[in-house]
């Protein structure tokens, strides 16, 4: 599914103010390990090596007290920079079978005797390292190492020049999602589509290909993960919402209420991380004020009725930040402020989250409150809210 530019642009913006520092830390400490592997395991290395520093599966087995061999640590050490372990071993060409105890190969790539096909891996690796680095792509896409593998050593080998994502199915998705075309190209020639993407855009362009996965994966939806932090934003601040409107429809307040805005800017709150995510904090007496300014009407239609609340027989309504506090991040002032915050009867305000026609909604609203924003500093035009509702012109 293509996702709208203004969405995208968005999520790049998320992912830039939230998850960015976050990557950088985890690429700092992965990049150690990865220098580490490859000074270790140079060509000259590879091609000379005994079969029992390569095959992985020896700490299960308690055979061999050295089991950090090439494929456990391209495995499990540098599992950051893309972890495979969901792929069966024979991807390593030779292995060791935990199971049957003994050396085994993948009979189909490289033959059945293990000696041979040892030889063939290590000469198929060393060809593929050397490919690597002169660009040769048909040769490398050739190469009859099995393709998660075989895209990890040359991620790990370069990783400036190819990206950690092994499957060609989420490179796939993630070019749709973006609106890349890019029909009949291989694996390498669909990185380096979304690699010239990434160089195209002022917010992304200092981005390395380690942060580049990192967005992908966290930011834009694969179909077969269930679930990406974009959405858990979303989720976060709905339950926020929700909060809110149950706790002041529930308990008393014993203050008095405002019946009038301020008419001025607010600081802006604190954040703080609610399930990974971060969140600011919202007032509930500013919301009780909201409610009590707008007399405990729907203010999309004064005639929208509602039950009275067993609290105080005042009518049930529901606080709506009109600007979201997902937003906030963008503005210098605090958006929970009165003259952001709308009152609408129950059904308003899930037709304002999940309606058809939300738009029409949003957008008188707005008319109604511009001028009121604007007082407290929060200056948005109609398009740029309908963004932060994911809504398209
Ligand atoms: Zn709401
Ligand atoms: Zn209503």
């Amino acid at each position: 599914m293509h996702l709208p530019e203004k969405n995208i642009d968005k999520r790049i913006d998320i992912f830039n103010s939230m998850f960015l520092e976050e990557y950088e830390q985890r690429e700092k400490s992965s990049e150690k390990a990865r220098k580490k592997f490859v000074s270790d395991y140079s060509i000259d290395v590879i091609s000379k090596m005994d079969i029992w520093k390569y095959v992985s599966g020896l700490k299960t087995s308690g055979r061999e007290k050295d089991y950090k061999t090439f494929c456990y640590r391209i495995e499990l050490d540098l599992k950051d920079m893309g972890d495979f372990r969901g792929v069966r071993v024979p991807k390593f060409g030779v292995y060791y079978s935990v199971q049957r105890r003994k050396l085994e190969s993948d009979v189909k790539r490289f033959g059945a005797d293990i000696d041979i096909a040892f030889e063939n891996v290590k000469k198929t690796i060393c060809t593929l390292i050397q490919s690597g680095e002169n660009d040769e792509y048909e040769k490398i896409l050739a190469l009859p190492l099995y393709p998660t593998y075989k895209y990890k050593i040359l991620s790990v080998y370069y990783p400036n020049k190819y990206m950690c994502i092994f499957s060609e199915n989420h490179v796939d998705e993630f070019l749709e999602a973006l609106n890349i075309q890019c029909e009949k190209a291989s694996m390498l020639d669909k990185q380096k589509k979304l690699m010239s993407w990434r160089n195209n855009n002022e917010k992304t362009k200092q981005w390395s290909n380690y942060i580049l996965v990192g967005f992908l994966y966290s930011c834009i939806t694969i179909p077969s993960y269930e679930k990406n932090r974009y959405d858990e934003i979303e989720e976060q601040e709905e339950m926020q919402d929700s909060s809110v409107a149950g706790y002041i429809n529930k308990y008393a307040y014993s203050g008095n209420l405002k019946t009038d805005h301020d008419y001025k800017p607010k600081k802006k709150p604190d954040s703080f991380i609610s399930n990974g995510v971060k969140v600011y904090k919202r007032s509930i007496t500013t919301s009780r004020n909201a409610l009590n300014i707008a007399g405990y009407k729907c203010e999309r239609n004064s005639e929208h009725t509602s039950f009275e609340r067993k609290l105080d027989n005042k009518p049930y309504m529901e606080p709506h930040h009109l600007v979201p506090m997902s937003a906030q991040d963008d503005f210098d002032v605090s958006l929970d402020v009165t003259e952001n915050i709308v009152c609408l009867c129950s059904n308003c305000h899930n037709e304002i989250h999940y309606g058809v026609k939300r738009k029409d909604l949003i957008e008188q609203l707005y008319n109604n409150r511009k001028n009121i924003l604007a007082m407290a500093e929060i200056n948005i035009s109609l398009d740029e809210l309908l963004k932060y509702y994911d809504i398209e012109e």
